[in-house]
């Protein structure tokens, strides 16, 4: 297959291109380059097994310019990032909502098979026993800027499926469930790299809140294979799958596993939301995913615990630093 991946420079992508090329398909990535990095990418691309257009989603020729032709499209490019959304909000809105309507249009236009990147952040403050993806959205003010990647992606996956289904075009929406592992940063704010630099600097580790907020941290090595495996399954096609992991862990309890798991002698600070984020920030007490449409549809079964994640981690992370690339 001749694949397109947007956002193939950022965490995610990077190894959504590796799971591509390995499996033999020929990969182009269109990237801008904000919260990717070209250096996530460099090896595939001085290999020749990927083609890097540098470019913005919001621009809708190149986006044409790189779909056609091909026979999947994967959207994962997006402003992400709890800090990004936070810094530059209406920037991200427009990524997210333009951006993402664009890379629709080129895919039914040329008749491309697609799928879109959307986030377990939809069901905001919804905090069932396993969140299903007919769950309740419960979302806070929309002018509380946390909310409008929320609402943003949100908007995508009605775009998508509404365009997809007026067209006849095959995609696939999935909502990712804290995504983790090697290359992933934590200068947007994503809490697991920012812990694993913390604890290996015997720097303080920064909980926010109380640390009795939960999440279910997902590997990346288990979700992309199934983000690739959901396009070539016609009964995904018009729904949205979580994709993630099974293992709830506290915010409080991620930072004393990453500290055992480092030998780090740093201590857990708590840190009010106020001064992370600034006056106002609501977050989500829990967020745990109901995993059964995936294991339905392509067997899914999550096969890394939190202790190979953070362990992968920390040896990605202290690599990085040896040779001072930015974590
Ligand atoms: N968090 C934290 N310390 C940090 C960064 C994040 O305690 O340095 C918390 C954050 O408030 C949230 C959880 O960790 O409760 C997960 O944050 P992240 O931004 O990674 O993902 P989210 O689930 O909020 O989208």
């Amino acid at each position: 297959m001749k694949t397109l991946v947007t956002g193939g420079a950022g965490f995610i992508g990077s190894h959504l291109c590796e799971f591509l090329i390995g499996q033999g398909h020929e990969v182009t990535v269109l990237d801008d380059l904000s919260t990717g990095s070209a250096a996530n990418i460099a090896g595939l691309v001085e290999a020749g097994a990927v083609r890097l257009v540098q470019g913005s989603i919001l621009d809708p020729a190149v986006v044409g310019e790189c779909v056609r032709g091909k026979d999947a499209v994967f959207h994962l490019a997006a402003a992400v990032g709890v800090q990004t959304i936070i810094d530059s909000p209406l920037h991200s809105l427009r990524v997210n909502l333009h951006g993402t309507e664009n890379v629709v249009e080129a895919a039914v236009a040329h008749g491309v098979p697609f799928s879109v990147a959307s986030t377990s952040e939809v069901y905001g403050k919804n905090d069932a026993d396993g969140l299903t993806e007919d769950s309740d959205r419960i979302l806070g003010s929309p002018l509380l800027s946390r909310w409008s990647y929320a609402a943003a992606k949100g908007l995508d996956e009605l775009v998508a499926h509404t365009r997809a289904a007026e067209t006849g075009t095959p995609c696939v929406t999935y909502r990712l469930f804290n995504v983790v592992g090697p290359r992933q940063t934590g200068r947007y704010g994503m809490v697991l790299p920012r812990f694993v630099a913390q604890a290996l600097a015997d720097e303080p580790i920064t909980v926010y809140g109380d640390g009795t907020q939960r999440r279910c941290f997902g590997a990346v090595q288990d979700v992309v294979p199934a983000m690739v495996k959901l396009l070539h399954t016609p009964a995904a096609y018009g729904r949205a799958v979580n994709l993630g992991g099974r293992q709830e862990i506290t915010i409080s309890g991620l930072a004393e596993l990453v500290k055992e798991l480092t030998g780090s002698t740093s201590e857990i600070s708590l840190v009010p939301y106020d001064l992370a984020y600034g006056a106002g920030f609501e977050d989500m007490r829990r967020r745990m995913p109901d995993l059964s449409l995936a294991r339905e549809l392509i067997g899914y079964t999550p096969r890394y615990d939190l202790t190979d994640i953070v362990r992968s981690i920390t040896d990605d992370i202290a690599q990085r630093q040896r040779v001072r690339q930015p974590v």
